[in-house]
């Protein structure tokens, strides 16, 4: 699904028009089905130190071809920086400044992460060097070309670089899965959470729900779930049951028809997940509305609409579950949709970014609920999304959205649908409470 202005730059005119012009030109984003291998290499660890020892080690044992040093490559896949030990800004250099004689040497979509400690306040000088690898992944992820990407690892003081976590966001943000995401750190909060035993069908045995699955991000949750080995139940409206129906039978799925917000829908959902005996490994709270307006202009109906789909539904849904006790698998998953609207603010959404701020604050919390049983909660706030919701946009407000991130295009469905497959595995254990952005690093927010 590429856009007509995309489509005009990547034939010869349009190019050279772009090129003549300073017109932004998109990049084709190299996704799985064009580069299915778990990670894009070759990949160069940079650092010295037992933490960079142990990635490197680790990822050859998975037959990753791992180098140590950019001169012995003269294309690069993948670009580890590790920089956990660093304890001044001064520290940084050695470990950036490699990078810098091999940037030329990317090659289209390639990947760079940094794995870093988070900055907790407590030693000035360690912290501005740990704080300082963020503001690097920021700009760096400003300055990729091609449709690579630059995203940072956040490992928390006492866990091990080898936690499961930690293994698996090297794996997203190093493999095609991440093709929407840059500019993006992520925090691997514990060494919870399990290896991979089957890594190209992660989530085999596990059972997952997707609302709002009859179409746009929902459908594509759906799929790649069920692509990663899921069983799928699929929820969405009464209203939508046509097309539900069509998507459970093309994934063997259990289709659900409920309005999330009806009364006593937490009630109805457990009764149905009982009666078919199911519980539930993956929870994914993706159906949402939109009901644009200015505030001088908000009505009463658009507002608690808004509000009633996008946050308070999720909190009686997972509520229901909870208390339910049998309709839940051991160490759930649950993650939710957010919006870069819920961070930035956005014009006309009031109602949208209250609730979707509302999210990222509900993931926090129900983290914390479900962390003594080994449940995780986290949140994925996509930018711009090719979808009906936005195709419903102004026109020009749709195309200023799209070239606004350093991706210069709008993401599509299968961008967040990767993201949640693998805050949905065991190796996502550690990770809890966070929201990560799909949104090609949209200039909004922070
Ligand atoms: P969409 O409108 O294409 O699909 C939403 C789905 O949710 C539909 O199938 C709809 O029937 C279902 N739904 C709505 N109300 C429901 C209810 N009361 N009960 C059960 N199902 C209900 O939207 P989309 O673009 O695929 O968005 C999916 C999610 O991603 C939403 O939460 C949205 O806010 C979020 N999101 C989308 C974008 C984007 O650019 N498209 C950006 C940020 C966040």
């Amino acid at each position: 699904m590429t856009d007509a202005y995309t489509r005009f730059i990547r034939s010869a005119p349009g190019g050279a028009l772009a090129k003549q012009l300073g017109l932004p030109r998109p990049a084709k984003l190299l996704r799985r089905e064009d580069r299915p291998e778990p990670v894009l290499g070759p990949v160069v660890v940079v650092g010295d130190g037992a933490g960079a020892d142990g990635i490197a080690h680790l990822l050859l044992e998975r037959g990753v071809d791992v180098r140590r040093r950019f001169e012995e490559l003269r294309k690069v896949g993948s670009v580890i920086i590790v920089a956990d030990e660093i304890s001044a800004p001064a520290d940084l250099s050695p470990l950036v400044l490699p990078l810098a004689g091999a940037m030329r040497s990317l090659v289209p979509g390639a990947r760079v992460v940094t794995v870093s400690r988070p900055a907790r306040g407590s030693d000035p000088a360690r912290d501005a060097a740990r704080g300082g690898v963020e503001g690097f992944v920021r700009s760096l992820a400003h300055e990729m070309r091609g449709g690579a990407t630059a995203n940072g690892i956040l490992v928390e003081d006492g866990v091990g670089l080898d936690a499961p976590g930690v293994l698996g966001a090297l794996r997203f943000f190093l493999s095609a899965r991440s093709a929407y995401v840059t500019g993006q750190m992520l925090t691997v909060a514990s060494g919870a959470g399990s290896h991979t035993e089957n890594e190209s069908l992660p989530l085999a045995g596990r059972t997952a729900l997707v609302t709002g699955a009859a179409r746009g991000i929902g459908a594509a949750i759906a799929r790649t779930l069920a692509a990663d080995g899921a069983q799928l139940v699929v929820l969405d409206i009464p209203g939508a049951g046509t097309e539900l129906a069509r998507l459970a039978n093309e994934l063997r799925a259990v289709p659900i028809q409920l309005d999330v917000t009806s009364a006593g829908a937490g009630r109805r959902l457990v009764e149905a997940l009982r009666e078919r005996g199911l519980a539930l490994d993956v929870l994914v709270l993706n159906a949402g509305i939109t009901r644009d307006k200015l505030l001088a202009n908000m009505t009463a109906d658009r507002w608690d609409a808004v509000l009633a789909v996008n946050i308070s539904s999720q909190i009686t849904l997972t509520e229901a579950l909870i208390e339910a006790g049998d309709v839940l698998g051991e160490q759930p998953r649950v993650v939710s949709l957010a919006s870069t609207s819920g961070i930035a603010g956005n014009r006309g959404q009031t109602n949208y970014a209250a609730s979707k701020a509302g999210v990222i604050s509900f993931v926090e919390a129900l983290a914390a609920q479900l962390d003594s049983r080994g449940g995780t909660a986290n949140a994925v706030a996509p930018g711009f999304i090719e979808t009906e919701m936005t195709a419903r946009m102004p026109a020009l407000t749709r195309e200023v959205a799209r070239r606004l991130s350093s991706l210069q295009q709008g993401g599509l469905p299968v961008d967040v649908a990767e993201a949640i497959a693998f805050l949905s595995t065991p190796e996502a254990g550690g990770i809890r409470g966070e929201t990560l952005r799909v949104c090609g690093q949209n200039m909004v927010g922070k």
